[in-house]
């Protein structure tokens, strides 16, 4: 059925495109470009249609509030020719007259739903698959189409995880793609998330793609892999150098470039919480316990992946080593 998610993108578009995380009750005051059959009027008035009747305000309010967010479009199309894929990892499809460039992370998994949602907006095919970061040995660059070529982020120096398969090309500063009468850049932003993480700018579209330094929960280190809050910080002060209006997620809404400004502060704070923490010498063990983060918009599950991969690793690089 071609033309279904597109049809499905602009109906729902406006509405999955938010505010950064943290303010995520709150209506979409400031959508990004993208969604020109819907508005975020539609969206605020269908809120309050559901909230019901003759309540009042504040009634209307509250039930607007307790509504489950509406779920994505298969495919939201954000620019002209560029498209997010939200049940694919936020994968990215740039449409060029020279075949079609693939943007995300472990793309192989996700094959048969990005072939079936490629179709449904253009007739081209992969050319090339790009990977925003690197995890060593967990790395997946089985490829997401046939005969396309996948580049990734170089890794530094020596790993210290032997990666299990590599691209066919790797960048270890910046590199632009020339498809057709689009421009890609991919920018090496260092070590941060992962062992080799990158951005990659559609400059003709005022949109980056942000990988999972900037995602819609708590920030997960790969402390084995080469990453630390450090190098994260880093990474999102050379992705906030680059001029673009649209933030493009490695999970979560499609943001404005205000949220990876948002996201930064957010890992900050977090650091500086844990900085006190260690200062007062609450131990490694206590911390998670001891760590306010709901504010954040990041609640603290004891048993989530931020509990029990990153935040013993940030403690030992907040405190100078295990
Ligand atoms: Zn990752």
């Amino acid at each position: 059925m071609p033309g279904r998610g597109l049809a499905l993108a602009l109906l729902a578009a406006a509405s999955w495109i938010a505010e950064p995380a943290g303010q995520q009750n709150a209506p979409p005051q400031d959508a990004v470009e993208g969604g020109e059959a819907a508005g975020d009027t539609a969206a605020a008035d269908d809120a309050a249609a559901e909230g019901g009747t003759t309540e009042g305000a504040d009634a209307e309010d509250a039930d607007a509030e307790d509504a489950p967010p509406e779920p994505p479009p298969d495919v939201l199309e954000i620019g002209d020719g560029l498209y997010v894929l939200p049940y694919c990892g936020n994968a990215t499809l740039r449409v060029t007259a020279h075949g079609v460039v693939l943007v995300g992370d472990r793309l192989a998994q996700y094959r048969a739903e990005i072939a079936r949602l490629l179709a449904t907006v253009t007739d081209q095919r992969i050319a090339y698959e790009l990977h925003t970061h690197r995890h060593g040995a967990e790395d997946d660059f089985a490829p997401a189409a046939p005969g396309s070529r996948r580049l990734g982020p170089a890794l530094g120096g020596a790993p210290p995880r032997e990666p299990a398969a590599t691209p066919d090309i790797v960048f270890s500063s910046r590199l632009s793609l020339f498809p057709g009468d689009a421009e890609i850049r991919l920018r090496h932003v260092g070590a941060g998330h992962s062992g080799a993480d990158a951005v990659v700018a559609f400059p003709d579209r005022g949109a980056v793609h942000a990988g999972h330094l900037v995602t819609d929960g708590p920030p997960i280190i790969d402390y084995a892999g080469g990453g630390s809050a450090g190098g994260w910080i880093q990474a999102l002060d050379a992705l906030l150098a680059l001029e673009f209006d649209t933030l493009i997620p490695g999970a979560g809404p499609v943001l404005e470039k205000s949220g990876a400004q948002a996201f930064r502060d957010r890992l900050v704070t977090l650091r500086t919480r844990i900085e006190q923490l260690v200062r007062r010498g609450v131990a490694r063990e206590e911390a998670a316990r001891r760590l306010e983060t709901a504010d954040l918009g990041w609640p603290v599950d004891p048993d989530g992946d931020f509990v029990r991969e990153t935040l013993p690793g940030l403690y030992d690089e907040v405190a100078g080593g295990p």
